[in-house]
């Protein structure tokens, strides 16, 4: 049998969302052996997102963990001001902890923001993942791919191209590194956090975890892209504000 993939999605309310969703889900839908971890960033689950995962006929566990007010992103600030998923990639992770055991569910844990674009192949290299894999990430940090840099003698990481905060421990993105499933149960303290520097929640989980020369370089040594950080505009909807003064709605009766 393939290991599973545990694919962890964050996903919040928002006009972009049932696109982004449908996006990542048909994605997902043509992934062999993948359990879909999505988890809302809402007190409760939402018909929208419960839809979609029953529809999908992927395998899913549908969780929600709302972040608190004060980490919450307000609609007009900046999107770095705040780390954005954390409680929700936890929840997800506690989630692995308390229904999977050592050695006997064999997979990874990729953490699969719902905004990115995956090719099928990140999903293959991933699979056979050891202890923790990493590989470039298109449109990161950036440049046009971010990626770890490899020692030609040996095939290990030697250093990282990265030119955002390249003094970071681990600089790379978080669609640029999957975790063994075992491996991650015999490190109970590997999590996210609130109280670490912006740019460090992937140097947080990954310094429990590994070293830098023990990674596993993927994607034919780190010379391919197969997942880009691709972030959606928000669109501008001036004249669905307009309706809804109105107390109309051009989506009313829709999902
Ligand atoms: N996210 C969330 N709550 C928020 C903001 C973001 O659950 O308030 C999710 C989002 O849906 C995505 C992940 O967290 O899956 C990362 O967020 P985003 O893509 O906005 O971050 P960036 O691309 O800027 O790193
Ligand atoms: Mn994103």
């Amino acid at each position: 049998d393939l290991p599973v993939i545990y694919a962890i999605t964050p996903t919040y309310a928002r006009p972009v969302q049932k696109a982004e969703l449908t996006r990542l889900s048909h994605t997902l839908m043509l992934v062999p052996n993948l359990h879909w971890i999505i988890i809302e960033d809402a007190e409760d689950p939402s018909p929208l997102v419960a839809n979609l995962l029953k529809n999908s006929g992927i395998r899913y566990t549908h969780l929600t963990a709302a972040t608190p007010k004060e980490w919450k992103l307000k609609e007009k600030e900046s999107n770095w001001k705040k780390p954005r998923g954390v409680l929700q990639r936890n929840t997800a992770l506690q989630w692995i902890r308390n229904n999977l055991k050592v050695d006997v569910h064999r997979g990874v844990i990729y953490f699969a923001d719902d905004d990115n674009s995956y090719s099928l192949e990140v999903f293959d290299e991933m699979r056979d993942t050891q202890m923790v894999s990493v590989w470039p990430v298109g449109l990161a940090g950036g440049l046009m791919v971010e990626m770890p840099v490899l020692d030609p003698k040996t095939g290990r990481v030697k250093g990282w191209n990265s030119a955002w905060q390249p003094q970071r421990p681990f600089p790379l993105d978080m669609a640029g590194f999957a975790i063994n499933v075992s491996h991650f149960l015999k490190h109970p303290e590997a999590k996210f956090s609130f109280n670490v520097a912006r740019g460090y929640q992937e140097s947080e989980i990954l310094r429990h975890l590994t070293t830098p020369d023990q990674l596993e370089p993927k994607a034919d040594n780190c010379t391919k892209v197969y997942v880009w950080h691709t972030r959606t505009e928000a669109p501008k909807l001036q004249s669905e504000k307009d309706l809804n003064k109105k107390g109309l709605k051009s989506n009313a009766g829709m999902e």
